[in-house]
């Protein structure tokens, strides 16, 4: 139990579960323009409000106004004012595309809330990766139940009182704790479970959620690996590499984890990065220790984990490396020569160390990444369009992006996930709405479908059976063999029509003269 953040007694857990059931039994979240009204709320909740939340995100990750801005408020007020203009369109019922055999029983997807569903959020964007999903789980039509972090105190107790101010008791709720508040949570039944964090914890959800065929969203987090081209704007490069993996500390799911460079322009790749360190912290006497542009990490042990893979490097620390466990304090660290096999590539970082691994060449540094797990992201900075397409093409990850670091989940339509161990299912904007909809099939037939479909009723006979042929589908022509590379081009076609069209104008023409 924190000082500042009163755990919900485990007892009253179940209760909590309960009155979020009633909720949703109640239908209330059955009218859009309810939903949509606690969506405007949550918006002003965050709102009328941002200072406080700065305030306490200040003094739970030192973090400057600035950050959390631009990846916290901003993004969460952004993810319900998403939810908020989409949900008649994305609540819709469709029709599926024309069926022959289907269409006069009126096939019909109806978008339904999934339930009362329960939200697991992380400590390193405590306020957007928890009231965003909340977000998505309210346009759904969902009740929800929220489990913040505990080591976010200030930022998980703000939240709290205000949701109890600003939304519907019935539908949103909140459990503050750990471990065993959490197990308790894991005890009960839901309708679906979104879970972000670490891929330990992330077992655990998985197991427990299996116990009732629970629908679970696991984002993860992993090594995301940055891969050089020494044909890039190399000062950019560093400037938007330093700045993904400086923001929030390092403790950014998707932050670059670690540097795949060619050997031969590894030096230069440093010297840039170096130049924009100095700009980035200029004042050298205080550096980023009491640089207002600077976070801190989350609790001492994080930061004596971390100090830790540093202590046990082979690499060459080419700027930062100082430590002060007291105040949470990790300088931001590049770390150049780091071989395959040394601690700061043993797991994700989650801190400001950049480790450079030097490797023979861009394929050498895809084989890399092939040999290991999955990441949540791959970054590639190129100028050569074949490089990125490289790149993209020959790797998996949750997200492949080009010349940039870490903006990616903001970007409004995209999916956020992992793939393999970074995680499975995606959400905000509609993937959110859709994670917490059953898509349920529907179907409205007439009694006069029997006159053409009477012939599926026993006692069989030839004749039923032969009738089984009107509703066989079609198959395409039968191919003469596999598809020879690059196919026929379309243009070939329309130039040889156009030949024939011309040729047969000009005899025709000729003719007549
Ligand atoms: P964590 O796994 O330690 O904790 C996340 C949540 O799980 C917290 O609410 C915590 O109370 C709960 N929890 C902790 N131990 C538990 C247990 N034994 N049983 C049940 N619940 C338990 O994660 P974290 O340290 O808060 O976050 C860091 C990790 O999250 C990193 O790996 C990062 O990459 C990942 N992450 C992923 C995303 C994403 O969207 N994919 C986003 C942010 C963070």
């Amino acid at each position: 139990m924190s000082e500042v953040l009163n755990f919900t007694p485990i007892d009253e857990i179940e209760k909590i579960r309960d009155e979020l059931r009633s909720g949703f039994a109640s239908g209330k979240l059955r009218d859009i323009a309810y939903r949509k009204y606690q969506l405007v709320r949550l918006m002003y909740l965050v709102k009328d409000n941002s200072v406080r939340f700065e305030e306490a995100l200040k003094k739970d990750l030192g973090r400057p106004v600035l950050e959390s801005r631009m990846l916290e408020i901003h993004p969460t007020i952004g993810e319900a004012k998403t939810q908020w203009k989409n949900v008649e369109t994305w609540a819709k019922p469709s029709k599926p595309s024309f069926n022959i055999n289907f269409f006069a029983m009126k096939p019909i997807t109806r978008k339904e809330p999934k339930g009362t569903v329960l939200v697991i959020s992380p400590f390193n964007y405590p306020v957007w990766l928890s009231l965003g999903p909340v977000a998505g789980a309210i346009a759904a039509g969902c009740t929800v139940l929220l489990k913040p972090s505990e080591l976010t105190p200030h930022t998980s107790a703000l939240m709290t009182e205000l949701i109890s101010k600003y939304l519907d008791h019935d539908v949103v709720r909140v459990v503050n704790g750990a471990v065993p508040e959490t197990t308790k949570l894991l005890d009960l039944q839901w309708d679906h479970i979104l879970y972000t964090g670490g891929g330990r914890v992330g077992r655990i959800v998985a197991t427990a959620a299996a116990k009732y065929l629970t629908p679970t969203t696991l984002e993860l987090g992993g090594k995301s690996p940055v891969v050089i081209d020494p044909k890039t704007d190399v000062r950019l490069a560093a400037r938007r590499i330093l700045w993904g993996k400086t923001v929030n500390a390092g403790q950014t799911c998707v932050a670059p984890d670690y540097i795949l460079v060619p050997r031969d322009f590894q030096d230069k790749f440093v010297d840039a990065l170096k130049e924009v360190y100095e700009e980035f912290y200029p004042d050298a006497a205080k550096r980023s220790a009491v640089s207002d542009s600077y976070s801190r990490l989350i609790t001492p042990q994080a930061t004596a984990r971390i100090a830790g893979l540093l202590e046990r490097t082979q690499g060459k620390v080419v700027f930062g490396g100082e430590v002060d466990k007291d105040t949470k304090f990790i300088a931001p660290t590049a770390v150049k020569d780091v071989g395959p096999g040394d601690s700061l590539m043993s797991e994700e970082i989650f801190g400001p160390v950049l480790p450079i691994v030097p490797v023979d060449s861009i394929d050498d540094a895809i084989k890399f990444i092939n040999e290991r797990e999955h990441p949540l992201a791959i970054y590639v900075f190129s100028q050569d369009d074949q490089v990125k397409t490289k790149v993209f093409d020959r790797t998996q990850s949750g997200a492949v992006v080009a010349n940039e670091t870490v903006l990616h989940p903001g970007a409004e339509g995209l999916p956020f996930g992992g793939v393999g161990p970074s995680g499975y299912g995606m959400h905000t904007g509609q993937y959110s709405f859709d994670m917490f909809t059953h898509f349920r099939a529907s179907l409205d037939s007439p009694g006069w479908i029997d006159a053409i479909l009477k012939f599926r009723y026993p006692p069989y006979n030839d004749a039923k059976v032969k009738a089984t042929l009107n509703i066989a589908p079609s198959l395409p022509k039968r191919p003469l063999g596999p598809p020879t590379k690059g196919g026929s081009k379309w243009w070939g076609k329309w130039f040889f029509l156009a030949l024939a069209v011309a040729v047969a104008g000009l005899t025709r023409a000729k003719r007549l003269n």
